[in-house]
């Protein structure tokens, strides 16, 4: 990563004396929701090559949440400070921001199943969040990159939109218009939100904008307090919930660490600009459950059939997932164009089958997938 970019970013090393434990010192970096599934892979690697790294979580003092960064900032050469900021407060990100390059945006709510109220619980934080990250980026002087932690479901909204894309892979020139608050309300969350970014990154001049749009993260937590989508899913194929057959589903997998890689990348690349979709590979359900049983052995109740689309349908309201949800995604491929990513920004990605292994064996190890008696 070329140095002089870093300078442009004002992240050029501290002066000498400013840094006694010898490590290559940088400015501040600003993370939101820093102890999120995403961006405690992303502190940790910030950490890890020297960054004083500036962590906003919703309340600092809840070890549960926060010593897990702790513990990595203590055996890392960069530093770590904690500030509290919640996405509906517009002063929240200020004090943390002051003197920061560079900015990653990851806070967002994440629920996929179950929403009670969309506007209140998803639409609104993720819209207010990102209007209040990015004010708060214009008002501070020495922010030069935002990096905005967006997703695939910004680009499309069901794997049904497919029928209308031309040579049937997604790409970033590709918006989800089929998503609403009614339906698929988290993908319109993160639909608004980054076509929000993109019209305040264009109202100003101070700070360039970075967005990545990474499919479904598997791979290890580095905190228990995750509720991520890719967890339940493990969970329904480890404790039996499938065994009598999985929906023809597929997943655009990648990889929690590369996700954290490709954050610092969008950074310090000088190139990077633009949308970036984040895919290792597309896999079914079944084909997930394949994997899981060469490596974990026949014992565990995986599912080795699919069941027919009008049974998954009638399944889908029992895990929270709405009928039309389920009718516009069932049986229908989906794949994507990751070019961008790998040619501008260099990324070499995990085969999702490691990530699928690794994300197992941890729900195994921390006791949240039962091994057969
Ligand atoms: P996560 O573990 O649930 O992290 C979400 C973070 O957002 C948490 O730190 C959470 O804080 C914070 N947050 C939520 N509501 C907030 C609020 N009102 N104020 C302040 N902070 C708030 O999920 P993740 O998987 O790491 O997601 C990180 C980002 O990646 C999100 O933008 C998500 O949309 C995006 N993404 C995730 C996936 C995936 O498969 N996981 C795929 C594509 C994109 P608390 O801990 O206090 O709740």
């Amino acid at each position: 990563m070329p140095e002089d970019h870093e300078g442009r970013l004002g992240l050029s090393p501290a002066p000498a004396g400013e840094n006694p434990a010898g490590a290559h010192s940088r400015g501040p970096v600003l993370v939101t929701g820093a102890n999120g599934y995403v961006a405690s892979w992303l502190v940790r690697r910030l950490l890890e090559r020297g960054f004083p790294v500036h962590a906003t979580v919703r309340d600092p003092g809840d070890p549960a949440r926060t010593e897990h960064l702790r513990a990595i900032a203590r055996d890392s050469p960069g530093t770590l400070s904690l500030f509290p900021a919640d996405l509906l407060d517009p002063a929240g990100f200020g004090p943390a921001m002051a003197g920061c390059g560079l900015v990653f945006h990851t806070a967002s709510p994440l629920i996929v199943r179950g929403v009670e109220d969309a506007l209140r619980d998803l639409v609104e934080p993720a819209t207010a969040g990102t209007r209040h990250v990015l004010e708060a980026a214009s008002r501070t002087p020495s922010v030069r990159r935002v990096v905005l932690t967006s997703s695939i479901v910004a680009v499309y909204g069901d794997a049904q939109d497919i029928e209308h894309v031309e040579g049937e892979r997604f790409d970033e020139t590709h918006w989800n218009t089929t998503s609403s608050a009614r339906h698929q309300p988290y993908s319109y969350s993160k639909t608004v939100a980054e076509r929000l970014a993109w019209e305040m990154a264009r109202r100003q001049s101070g700070w360039e904008l970075v967005a990545l749009n990474p499919g479904l993260v598997l791979g290890p937590a580095l905190s228990l307090h995750t509720k991520a989508e890719g967890v339940l899913m493990m969970r329904d194929l480890g404790s039996g919930y499938y065994r009598f057959g999985a929906p023809d589903l597929e997943f655009a997998v990648v990889d929690v660490r590369d996700v954290a890689e490709a954050h610092l990348r969008a950074a310090l690349n000088p190139d990077a600009s633009g949308r970036h979709i984040l895919v290792s590979e597309s896999l079914g359900l079944i084909r997930i459950a394949q994997i899981l049983r060469e490596r974990f052995g026949s014992a565990y109740p995986f599912p080795t059939r699919t069941v027919s689309n009008s049974a998954a349908l009638m399944l889908a309201p029992t895990r929270g997932i709405p009928q039309a949800v389920a009718r516009r995604n069932l049986g229908y491929p989906l794949r994507f164009d990751n070019g961008r990513s790998r040619n501008v920004l260099g990324m070499v990605y995990r085969p999702a089958g490691e990530s699928v292994a690794d994300h197992f064996r941890q729900l195994l190890d921390d006791g949240l997938v039962k091994a057969p008696a």
